[in-house]
């Protein structure tokens, strides 16, 4: 296993414990390289696009193909175990699990780093809102799009990441 792989926490097996159940009831057969992804995936933090957990696949698996990888990150979204998101570039990112419950997002317009927020006013905040308006949420998101305010940390983060010109 890579190095730059953590360790599984207890919602992450949950979840893949719930995306087996999932896979059972549609009558999908376990394969080995599926479990190899999803034990990937869900060592690996953050908002995960489809490139990013290929490129750490294949270290571990090299025949493990990018359409497997793109078939199951889909399976896992449509087993309610993952999210998928979009955060303005265009390129759809995959959250299984956080640290940080219901959060919104702020992302780097310039170098594409996402910060996780939470805050508990804010939620107390827009349900007293929407009770004001008689509207009942069902889900929020909070997407604040800007820039890093540590410059050359940003302008280092840019050059690493390849989909930004
Ligand atoms: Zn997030
Ligand atoms: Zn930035």
């Amino acid at each position: 296993m890579s190095k730059k792989l953590g360790k599984l926490s207890e919602i992450s097996e949950e979840k893949i414990r719930n995306f087996h159940e999932y896979t059972r009831l549609q009558g999908l057969k376990t394969t080995k390289q599926r479990g190899t992804i999803l034990d990937v995936f869900f060592r690996m933090k953050g908002h995960i696009s489809v490139e990013e957990l290929y490129d750490i696949v294949k270290t571990v698996n090299p025949r493990i193909g990018y359409a497997t990888v793109y078939r199951t990150l889909h399976l896992l979204v449509d087993s309610g175990q993952v999210e998928e998101r979009r955060f303005g570039d265009g390129m759809s990112r995959y959250e299984g699990h956080s640290e940080v419950e219901r959060h919104g997002h702020m992302i780097c317009e310039e170098c594409g780093q996402i910060l996780e927020f939470f805050n508990e006013e804010l939620e107390t905040l827009q349900i007293k809102l929407a009770d004001e308006l008689e509207f009942d949420i069902h889900y929020h998101r909070h997407e604040l799009f800007g820039s890093c305010m540590d410059k050359s940390s940003c302008a280092k983060r840019r050059k690493k990441n390849p989909k930004l010109k």
